[in-house]
């Protein structure tokens, strides 16, 4: 038998168990994204316009402008942790979930329990933000 190692990767089924979370939390933020996209369809949709000046200034600027407005909402902070969870869905296909992109290590359940998209482990996490902001 070999000495027992440091665990470095999750088991299947703690893997279950966070694809289980981050699809529930994919299928929410993308319904969440959905009624954003409504918002702006109806603010478009009556033309009267005399509601808000808002939505004069949205037909204007046509459909030049419904993309951008889009974009805008996928580069939002809600596109950013759904890309942040198909990514972690991929990294779950790869083997890699739960490991720290930058150390290695893995990163604690308690982390991964709130912020289930997360790459890099707390201390890597600080670091980053630290070397950030000293810029
Ligand atoms: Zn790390």
């Amino acid at each position: 038998m070999p000495a027992k190692r440091k665990k470095t990767k999750l088991t299947k089924k703690e893997i279950e168990v966070y694809r289980e979370k981050v699809l529930a939390e994919r299928e929410r933020i993308i319904m969440e994204l959905g009624r954003i996209e409504e918002t702006i369809n109806d603010a478009t949709s009556g033309q009267d316009g005399s509601k808000r000046s808002y939505s004069n200034h949205l037909a204007d600027l046509g459909t030049d402008f419904m993309e951008k407005e889009k974009n805008f909402y996928y580069a939002s902070q809600e596109g950013h942790y759904l890309r942040s969870l198909d990514d972690a869905l991929k990294r779950m296909e790869r083997g890699i979930y739960g490991k720290c992109e930058e150390c290695e290590d893995l990163i604690s359940f308690k982390r991964l329990d709130a912020v289930p998209g997360a790459r890099l482990c707390i201390k890597c996490k600080s670091k980053a933000e630290k070397d950030m902001r000293g810029r």
